[in-house]
C-alpha cells in the first residue's frame, strides 16, 4: 500500500453536531479519569489548542512530551508527531485522535526509497551525513544522523555536522535550499515539499501587501524560495510567535503558513492584525481556506473526546523506534 493510501485526504462522513462547550467539559473530565495530558500543534483548530496542556511547534512539543507527568498522552497533530512522542516516552500510552492524520511532506520520503538513495550515494563515493527535518516517519528518522526542526535547523547544522562531511537533507527541498543559504553549506536535497506551503502564490501575497500598506510578511521556511525572498521575516512557528510579541506598535502581519497559526499569534500579540496569505482573493476581498492542512484538520474536539474515552487509536512501539530514539535524543535534547 502506498503512503498516500495510508493517509487518504477524503474523510469519513461527518459526525453529528455536538456542542463544543459540552465536548470541552467532557474532555476535561476524561483527562482526569484517564490520567491524560493533551499536546496540540499550532496548526490544529484553536478550540483544541485552548483545551490542550501543551501547545507548540514540533520542537517544543517533542521536548514537552518528555516532561509530561501523566501516564497517557493525547497528541493532537499528525502521525509523525505522535510517533515522536511515543519514541521519547516508551512507557507511556500515546493516543492520536485520527490515525489517518498524515503529512504530505513526510509521505514524500518513504524509508525504502531513502535507503536506496543513501546506498547509491555511498557507492558513488559520497561521504555524507543525513539531516532530516522532523516531518518524517520514524522509519525514516531511524536511517538518519540528525533530526532538525525549522526552529533549530540552522544552529544544529552549524554546530554539529562536521564541515568535512557532505549533507543529504530530507525531505523538504525548500527548507533545505533556505538552510543552504543561511549556513553556506552545500547540500544534496531530497525533492519533497509540503502541500500547504507549496501553494502560496507570490502574486496574491504581493497584492495583499499592497492592500495593507506598512504590513510585514511572515513566512515559514517550508515556503518556496520566491515567497521567502519577498518576506520580511522567515522563521518556524515558535520564532514567528516570539517575533510578533516583540513588536509593540500595532502592525498588520501577512501570514504565510497554515492558517490556524493565527490563533496563537493573536494570543501572543493581540495588538496586531493578522491576515492569512493567500487568503485575500484579488478582486472580491473574500478569504479562502486553501492554506489549511487537511491532515491537521482531521483533529476535531469529537475525535479528541473519543480517543480519550476509548483509549485508541494508539501508537504502538515498532522495532525501528529504538534507533530513531537515539537520533532524536542527541538532536533535540542536547
Ligand atoms: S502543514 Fe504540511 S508539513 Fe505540516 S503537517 Fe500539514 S502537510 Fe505536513
Amino acid at each position: 500500500m502506498s503512503q498516500s493510501n495510508l493517509f487518504p485526504l477524503v474523510d469519513a462522513p461527518e459526525a453529528p453536531y455536538e456542542d463544543p462547550l459540552d465536548l470541552m467539559d467532557e474532555i476535561e473530565r476524561l483527562k482526569v479519569e484517564r490520567d491524560a495530558s493533551i499536546l496540540a500543534h499550532y496548526y490544529v483548530d484553536g478550540e483544541i489548542q485552548d483545551i490542550a496542556d501543551y501547545v507548540g511547534d514540533s520542537l517544543k512539543l517533542a521536548r514537552d512530551a518528555t516532561n509530561v507527568k501523566t501516564s497517557t498522552i493525547v497528541f493532537s497533530g499528525v502521525h509523525f508527531m505522535a510517533e515522536s512522542a511515543k519514541i521519547m516516552n516508551p512507557e507511556k500510552r500515546v493516543l492520536i485522535p485520527d490515525l489517518l492524520a498524515g503529512c504530505s511532506l513526510a509521505d514524500s520520503c518513504p524509508p525504502d526509497k531513502l535507503a536506496a538513495f543513501q546506498e547509491k550515494l555511498r557507492a558513488e563515493g559520497h561521504d555524507f551525513e543525513t539531516v532530516a527535518y522532523i516531518n518524517t516517519s520514524a522509519a525514516v528518522k531511524s536511517l538518519c544522523d540528525w533530526i532538525v526542526t525549522s526552529g533549530n535547523a540552522r544552529e544544529l547544522i552549524e554546530q554539529k555536522v562536521p564541515r568535512d562531511k557532505e549533507i543529504l537533507f530530507v525531505p523538504d527541498q525548500h527548507l533545505g535550499r533556505y538552510l543552504m543559504e543561511v549556513t553556506g553549506r552545500e547540500m544534496i536535497l531530497w525533492p519533497g515539499s509540503c502541500m500547504v506551503h507549496e501553494i502560496f502564490s507570490l502574486q496574491d501575497m504581493l497584492r495583499a501587501k499592497r492592500k495593507n500598506p506598512g504590513s510585514q510578511v511572515l513566512a515559514h521556511p517550508e515556503c518556496p524560495e520566491n515567497i521567502l525572498h519577498a518576506a520580511d521575516f522567515v522563521g518556524g512557528t515558535e520564532k514567528m510567535r516570539r517575533h510578533v510579541a516583540s513588536i509593540s506598535e500595532p502592525t498588520t502581519f501577512l501570514v504565510a503558513t497554515e492558517v490556524n497559526m493565527i490563533h496563537p499569534l493573536k494570543l501572543a500579540a493581540p495588538q496586531h492584525e493578522f491576515v492569512p496569505v493567500p487568503g485575500i482573493m484579488a478582486d472580491s476581498g473574500e478569504t479562502c481556506a486553501c492554506n489549511r492542512c487537511p491532515h491537521m484538520a482531521r483533529n476535531t474536539l469529537q475525535k479528541v473526546r473519543d480517543c480519550l474515552r476509548d483509549g485508541q487509536p494508539e501508537i504502538e512501539w515498532q522495532s525501528y523506534f529504538d534507533r530513531a530514539r537515539e537520533v532524536l535524543e542527541r538532536s533535540l535534547l542536547n
